[in-house]
């Protein structure tokens, strides 16, 4: 599978507290023909999450049964959770005309899985400047319990050891310089010599003299 000329596939990578949806939702509100890919999910919502935004939010047994009839491009158990992207999602914003493409919030595992499947997806990974930013992070979200920031921030260090499968990594220091980063990236990955190559095709079909 091939993202198609200038339908961008974006994957967010980063250990949990990092930024990631800070920066995705920054990258949402300044480039709208982007869609955010909702995912399927069988952790509880959260406090501020509404179900079909945020996530499909189902239990155990259907999720399992989506697996089984083969409705996710990847899938994964992260946090004692299983989460998967569809297929149809992906599929709807292909149909919407004028969509620019999707950004992934997803982990490692759905990334290594994303990209063994799609020719040309972007994967960026973000990374937090310190572990004490990280756990500051964690706690200053206040949207977990103790518990749930603990297990969090042990398995941080685990996911930062598979940065080797993206394609870029974001540093998210300071948010202005991070997002700075993260939109560079799209508005050159959208003039990828692949991506324009359809243009420049068409340029030279029609391009006669008149
Ligand atoms: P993730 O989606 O990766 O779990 P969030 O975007 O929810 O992370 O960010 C975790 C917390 O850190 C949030 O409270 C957010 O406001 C804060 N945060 C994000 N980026 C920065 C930054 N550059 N500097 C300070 N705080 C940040
Ligand atoms: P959270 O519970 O904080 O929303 O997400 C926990 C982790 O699950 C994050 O690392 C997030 O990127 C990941 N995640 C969310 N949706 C998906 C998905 O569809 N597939 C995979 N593989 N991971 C996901």
């Amino acid at each position: 599978m091939s993202s198609h000329g200038e339908f961008l596939l974006i994957v967010l990578s980063s250990p949990s507290g990092a930024g990631k949806t800070t920066l995705t939702r920054l990258l949402l509100e300044r480039y709208p023909e982007l869609r955010f890919s909702v995912s399927h999910t069988t952790r509880a919502p959260r406090a501020s999450e509404v179900d079909g935004r945020d996530y499909h939010f189902v239990d155990r047994a259907r999720f399992l049964e989506l697996v089984a009839a083969g409705a996710f491009l990847e899938w994964a158990e992260v946090h004692d959770n299983l989460y998967g992207t569809s297929v149809a999602e992906i599929e709807r914003a292909r149909a919407v005309p004028g969509c620019g493409g999707m950004i992934f919030d997803i982990d490692y595992q759905g990334a290594r899985q994303i990209k063994s499947k799609v020719a040309d997806v972007v994967a960026m990974f973000i990374l937090p400047p310190s572990m004490q930013e990280l756990e500051r992070r964690l706690r200053g979200r206040a949207s977990e319990t103790e518990d749930a920031v603990q297990r969090r921030f042990a398995v941080a260090q685990g996911e930062i050891e598979h940065y080797a499968l993206f394609d870029y990594l974001i540093v998210n220091s300071n948010l202005d310089s991070a997002f700075d980063e993260l939109r560079s990236i799209v508005v050159a990955e959208r003039a990828r010599r692949q991506r324009r190559a359809p243009l420049a095709e068409a340029l030279l079909r029609i391009g006669r003299l008149t």
